[in-house]
C-alpha cells in the first residue's frame, strides 16, 4: 500500500472533516511531519492515526492537532503553553502560525528529540524546557493559549492561573473515557464547553 502524503492529509483528514481554520491548514501544510516520527515510522508521517514515539508518548493524529490548534485559535504573536512536547510536532504547528511557543516536557530524552528536531524544522521560537506540566511554566505566564496534550484526571489549577484574561485552554480530561474540554477564561469566570471523546496517554505525576 502506497502511504498516505501530506496532500491527502490536509485534504480528506482536515478540510474533509471539520478543520477550517486558514491558519492550522496552511501551518500543517508547510510542516515536514516526518521530522517528527522516529526514522522507522518516516513514510507512516501523513496517515491517519496517532503514532508511538517513546514508551509513554504518541505523536497526535494530524485531525486531533489540528482540532486543538483550531479550538485553542492560535494567531501570530500569540504566546503558546504546551504541556506534553512529545515529537515537538504539535508545538512546531503552533510556531509556523506565528506563535511564541513554551512547552514543558517530563520526559529528559523526548525534550531533546524535540529540540533537535524543531531546530531541524528551522523552528527557533519554541523553547523546551523539561519539568512537570501540572504546575504550568510561571516563569512565562500569562498564556493566550495552553494546549494540554496528555490526559489529566481533573483540570490542573496551576494551568487555570496561567491563562490571560480571554486565553483558551484545550485539554483531554479524564481517565479511561477522556473528552476534550475548552476553558475560556472572563477574568475570574471559567467558561467550560465539552467537544469530542479523545483517547490521550495519561499526564503523568510528576
Ligand atoms: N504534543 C505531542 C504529543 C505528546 S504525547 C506531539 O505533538 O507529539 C504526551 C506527552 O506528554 C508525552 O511526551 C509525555 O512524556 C508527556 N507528559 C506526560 N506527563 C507529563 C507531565 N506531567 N508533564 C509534562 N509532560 C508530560
Amino acid at each position: 500500500m502506497r502511504s498516505r502524503t501530506r496532500q491527502q492529509m490536509i485534504d480528506e483528514d482536515l478540510l474533509g472533516r471539520d478543520i477550517h481554520d486558514r491558519y492550522v491548514i496552511d501551518a500543517m501544510g508547510r510542516i515536514d511531519r516526518s521530522l517528527f516520527v522516529p526514522g522507522p515510522l518516516a513514510s507512516e508521517a501523513y496517515e491517519d492515526q496517532a503514532l508511538p514515539i517513546g514508551p509513554d508518548a504518541t505523536i497526535s493524529q494530524p485531525y486531533i492537532v489540528a482540532l486543538m490548534t483550531q479550538l485553542a485559535r492560535v494567531r501570530p504573536g500569540f504566546r503558546v503553553l504546551e504541556v506534553g512536547t512529545g515529537s515537538g510536532y504539535q508545538a512546531a504547528v503552533c510556531a509556523d502560525i506565528g506563535a511564541r511557543v513554551h512547552s514543558v516536557e517530563l520526559d529528559p530524552d523526548l525534550a531533546r528529540r524535540a529540540r533537535e528536531a524543531l531546530a531541524r524544522a528551522g523552528y527557533d521560537q519554541v523553547y523546551v524546557q523539561v519539568g512537570d506540566g501540572y504546575a504550568g511554566l510561571p516563569d512565562h505566564a500569562p498564556y493566550d493559549v495552553i494546549l494540554v496534550t496528555a490526559a489529566p484526571l481533573e483540570v490542573p489549577p496551576a494551568l487555570l492561573e496561567q491563562l490571560d484574561d480571554e486565553g483558551r485552554l484545550v485539554v483531554p480530561v479524564g481517565g479511561l473515557h477522556q473528552v476534550l474540554t475548552v476553558i475560556t477564561r472572563d477574568q475570574d469566570d471559567y467558561e467550560t464547553r465539552r467537544i469530542a471523546p479523545v483517547a490521550f496517554v495519561p499526564l503523568r505525576p510528576g
